[in-house]
């Protein structure tokens, strides 16, 4: 298992999503001025708060009436440029989630094989879906809430330093307090998300692998173990919970004495400056009404540095994903695959997934177009392993792979997986309509469609179903039998017409008829292809032009079933306890 990739920094996370907002600039723009309207009016109102107040005071109507319907333009215009800001905002920041999501989407696909396999399925999930929307979320309240609030922080002191400097820097004193506190706090709830987070994480894992294990628990009667197990993880959730609450339900209690603390002391100082005639009643009105539009940019600030800290532990969970190696690109001169016949030759291979460990060592192997070729082994004998090796998931570290003669590691892989085609042991369907399922992402008319379901005789039960090949494939294909489901995979993969076929053979036994109508469409698809079979079948082994014995990564034997009977070495006694059926 490779050591995990080193977190990338905050910096560079945050700076790779410019590119994803950039189509946006023109919409952020719009916002952006709106979001200055915004601002702007609160100085204003502050003014006007401090005509207001002593007007009413003097019981001068005329005068207040005229600040009133003023002060009510002021709010109007601020409201709508509000609606605007919000708004215009909102769509760039969704788009950001979205986009990062279809970005990693796009990356997982392409992932290494040996990477996706030290990553967990729950895991994964969690950070496409949680993750991405907490970033999202993050740039949305970044750009339509504290940028505004920030600005609007900056108009109302620069106001107040206008009307009464001396009060204001007296009020400033207080200030670095607040935010030492708030930083402080900041950065104790960082840590305390990030570790609930990760709990949330181990969660979703343990679920997965629960959910899909639930038949193997129920069978060993494991149900309280697996409880246990559950209790345990949600129980570190709730507690990691509880800590990150508990210090959230402590900051805002602090910061808010700490603000009437504030206001109480500028309202001393206020008293002070007019009794020493530096001061009037309008100024300090209008000083005490910015004071109180301070409080809201600063606890808006306060709690979404708090969100910022723990979306930024989302961001660098969603980057660290891209930190994990992705397959192997073409090579830049990578050839177009000319017409194939499907001669597969395999020359002096040598692989293994750790680099001192060797499961295939030195392995000659040679198969003439139209050949069938069995390979049967104990397990772990690395028969799966040959397969990726056709298929090019992994490269071999030593000796080449050749179809027709080109080195697969000069081909496309693209192409050379539309020419070699794996039916794999799980027939795996994703949800969706039966020629979707047989289609799986590639073009081809319903006429190419009904021809592959022909070839793997899965027409005659798609076509009596209710709406044939429209019908829907439910997840995992639960709505199938195993039988169906094994000829729609066989069809799946004769649909591009390959010349390779790759088998791997089921090891669940299917009742007769099941068997046999798998058996037929094997045999159709197979006609006129080049196919190697992981076979565990003996009707198969015993149709096979040739039988090849892996053992321990080494051919320990080949021939035809009879010459290897004859033989009555490690084939014949493969045979007497491998195979399902005995009876050909
Ligand atoms: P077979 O298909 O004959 O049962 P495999 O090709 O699956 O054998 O496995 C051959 C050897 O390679 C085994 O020792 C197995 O543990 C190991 N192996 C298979 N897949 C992986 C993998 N993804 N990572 C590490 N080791 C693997």
């Amino acid at each position: 298992m490779s050591a995990p990739p080193p977190a990338p920094s905050l910096r560079s996370s945050v700076a790779r999503l410019w590119p994803l907002l950039r189509p946006h600039r023109r919409r952020l723009g719009a916002g952006a001025a709106c979001v200055v309207v915004y601002v702007a009016c609160w100085p204003l109102l502050a003014l006007l708060a401090g005509q207001l107040i002593p007007a009413i005071g003097a019981g001068d109507l005329g005068a207040s009436l005229r600040v009133i319907l003023l002060a009510l333009l002021v709010f109007l215009t601020q409201k709508l440029a509000q609606f605007g800001q919000d708004t215009l905002l909102a769509d760039p920041a969704l788009r950001v989630s979205q986009g990062l999501r279809q970005q990693l989407f796009g990356r997982l696909q392409r992932l290494d094989f040996a990477a996706l396999d030290t990553l967990s399925a729950g895991d994964l999930t969690y950070r496409l879906t949680e993750d991405a929307d907490r970033v999202g979320e993050v740039i949305y309240k970044t750009i339509h809430d504290t940028l505004p609030s920030a600005l609007q922080l900056l108009a109302v002191l620069a106001t107040m330093l206008w009307l009464d400097w001396p009060l204001a820097l007296a009020t400033l004193l207080l200030a670095p307090l607040v935010a030492l506190l708030v930083a402080g706090f900041g950065a104790r709830v960082m840590t305390a998300a990030e570790r609930s987070q990760r709990q949330v994480s181990d969660l979703a894992g343990l679920l997965a692998e629960a959910i899909t294990g639930l038949p193997l628990v129920r069978a060993y009667a494991a149900e309280p173990w697996l409880q246990q197990r559950f209790d345990a993880e949600v129980e570190l959730h709730r507690q990691a919970r509880t800590r990150t609450l508990r210090l959230l339900a402590l900051q805002h209690p602090v910061v808010g004495f700490l603000e009437a603390v504030g206001i109480l002391a500028v309202l001393l100082i206020g008293a002070w400056r007019i009794q020493a005639g530096q001061l009037d009643s309008q100024g300090l009105s209008s000083y005490m009404a910015a004071l109180l539009m301070l409080i809201d940019p600063i606890s808006h600030l306060t709690t979404n540095f708090n969100e910022f800290q723990q979306g930024q532990a989302s961001l660098q969970r969603l980057r660290a994903i891209e930190r994990e190696p992705v397959e192997r690109p073409d090579r830049p001169a990578a050839l177009p695959l000319p017409a194939l016949r499907g001669a597969v030759q395999l020359e002096g291979i040598r692989f293994g997934y750790a680099a001192d460990q060797p499961v295939l060592h030195n392995l000659d192997l040679a198969v003439e177009p139209g050949q069938v070729v069995a390979l049967v082994g104990p397990s772990g004998a690395g028969k799966s392993t040959l397969f990726s090796l056709l298929l090019r998931f992994n490269q071999p570290q030593a000796g080449r792979v050749l179809l027709d003669g080109h080195d697969l590691a000069d081909l496309r892989a693209r192409e050379l997986r539309q020419a070699v085609a794996l039916v794999p042991q799980q027939s795996q369907v994703f949800s969706g309509s039966i020629a979707e399922g047989i289609r799986f992402g590639r073009p081809a008319s319903i006429e190419q469609v009904r021809e592959a379901a022909r070839l793997a005789n899965a027409d005659g039960f798609i076509e009596a179903l209710p709406e044939g090949y429209g019908s829907r494939l439910e997840e995992r294909g639960r709505n199938l039998s195993g039988g169906q489901l094994q000829r729609l995979a066989i069809a799946r993969a004769v649909l591009g017409n390959p010349a390779v076929l790759l088998l791997d053979e089921a090891t669940s036994a299917l009742d007769a008829e099941a068997e046999e109508a798998v058996q037929r469409g094997l045999e159709q698809a197979m006609a006129g292809r080049t196919v190697l079979v992981i076979a565990h079948r003996l009707a198969t082994v015993q149709r096979a032009d040739r039988i090849v014995v892996l053992e321990a990564g080494r051919i320990a034997e080949q021939g035809s079933h009879n010459q290897l009977m004859a033989l009555g070495g490690r084939y014949r006694d493969l045979c007497r306890r491998q195979f399902i059926d005995l009876t050909p």
